[in-house]
């Protein structure tokens, strides 16, 4: 078997344990003589794999009791649409961090469904950092406040959480389980799986009660967050593989020590990486502020977009899958997930290292 090291934004790698689990189990599982795959979404093995996941999820996030834990399709770009459309009122306008490509997506969408606004905005700045602590200017009777926790394309992180004492919505999808977070802040957090938690093809959701609660009831019965929490995410077929491979998932990060000892190897992964951005004396730019770096993507330049794509062919040569940066921007991204291995980024570091040299 050549597995190779796979840098990519997402979908992305998974841990190898997990995918071997699945497959010993991919035609027969635990001897019900079909795969989970084929099963009624209602169905007693199946019930317990989704009810596993949830509380899972719920636990190894640290999530309080006032939150509902839902399971949904769509990915992130659905809850560009649907946090809206469940949290906007009549004269009351929804605020945006624009820190980058997802979150002015996020934003985008969201004036479809009413009044929604940049409370502030990197874009001038190239989105090479994220808003200090007093930059916000919120607009009065803002409904909710929409930020973006890792910028997947830009390769900056939110650090500095604002604390603005109306519901705060996080798009969390790119650093999902690589970090705490700060549920006394927020109020609705969503992100696809296909960065950290497992195959693509569900979206993880946190909700506050009391913002469930309050949340608009005019809409189509799959876009309400409600329909789905009183129903345990089965309110329609789930996603019935990508919910076992994602519990799957977590029952791997939770045997590896959970949220704190991903979150370190995060920070170990990418100091390697970027060390070494910074060790090859200009020859590799990062293009963000140095507080603002993300943990998941790392995001540098070379001095051409010819020597950058040599970069990129050289590295696939080499098992090194995955480096090239998003088509919006160009360079190079690494993206590391956390089942991205110690021993992949070291691979990644000696190759840059060595074209380094031979380029210079
Ligand atoms: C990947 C990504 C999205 C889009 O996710 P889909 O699941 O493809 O809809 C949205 N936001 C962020 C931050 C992302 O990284």
């Amino acid at each position: 078997m050549a597995r190779i090291h796979n840098f990519s934004a997402g979908p992305c790698t998974l841990p190898l344990s997990v995918l071997e689990g699945a497959g010993a189990e991919l035609v027969d599982y635990q001897g019900n003589g079909m795969s989970i795959m084929e099963m009624s979404h209602r169905s007693a093995p199946y019930e317990a794999v989704q009810d596993r996941c949830l509380a899972l999820a719920a636990e190894l996030f640290g999530v309080p009791d006032d939150f509902e834990t839902l399971i949904l399709q769509g990915g992130a770009t659905l809850q560009f649409s649907m946090a809206p459309m469940n949290l906007m009122v009549e004269g009351r306008p929804a605020g945006y961090v624009d820190s980058g490509e997802w979150a002015s997506r996020a934003l985008a969408d969201a004036a479809y469904y009413g009044d929604a606004y940049a409370a502030w905005s990197g874009q001038e700045d190239g989105y090479r950092s994220m808003p200090q602590a007093g930059d916000l200017a919120m607009r009065d009777g803002t409904r909710y406040l929409h930020v973006t926790s890792n910028e997947t394309i830009g390769g900056i992180r939110m650090t500095r959480w604002p604390d603005v004492g109306i519901p705060l919505v996080g798009d969390m999808s790119s650093d999902y389980l690589s970090r705490r977070i700060p549920w006394d802040l927020f109020d609705l957090v969503y992100g696809g799986a296909q960065k950290n938690l497992g195959p693509a093809g569900a979206t993880l959701i946190f909700i506050r009660r009391d913002l469930l609660d309050s949340t608009n009831a005019d809409i189509g019965a799959y876009l309400r967050y409600s329909s789905h929490a009183s129903k345990a995410s089965m309110y329609n077929t789930p996603p019935v593989f990508a919910v076992y491979m994602m519990g799957k998932v977590l029952e791997w990060m939770k045997a590896e020590g959970g949220i704190d000892e991903m979150e370190r190897r995060a920070v170990a992964r990418s100091a390697l990486v970027y060390a070494a951005i910074d060790a090859a004396d200009g020859f590799f730019r990062s293009p963000v502020a140095v507080d603002d770096r993300s943990h998941m993507n790392v995001v540098f330049r070379l001095s051409s977009s010819e020597l950058e794509a040599e970069f990129v062919r050289q590295a696939t040569q080499s098992g090194l899958s995955g480096l090239k940066g998003h088509r919006s921007v160009g360079g190079i991204r690494a993206s590391l997930y956390n089942a991205m291995t110690l021993d992949g980024v070291g691979t990644l570091v000696d190759f840059m290292a060595a074209f380094a040299s031979e380029h210079e």
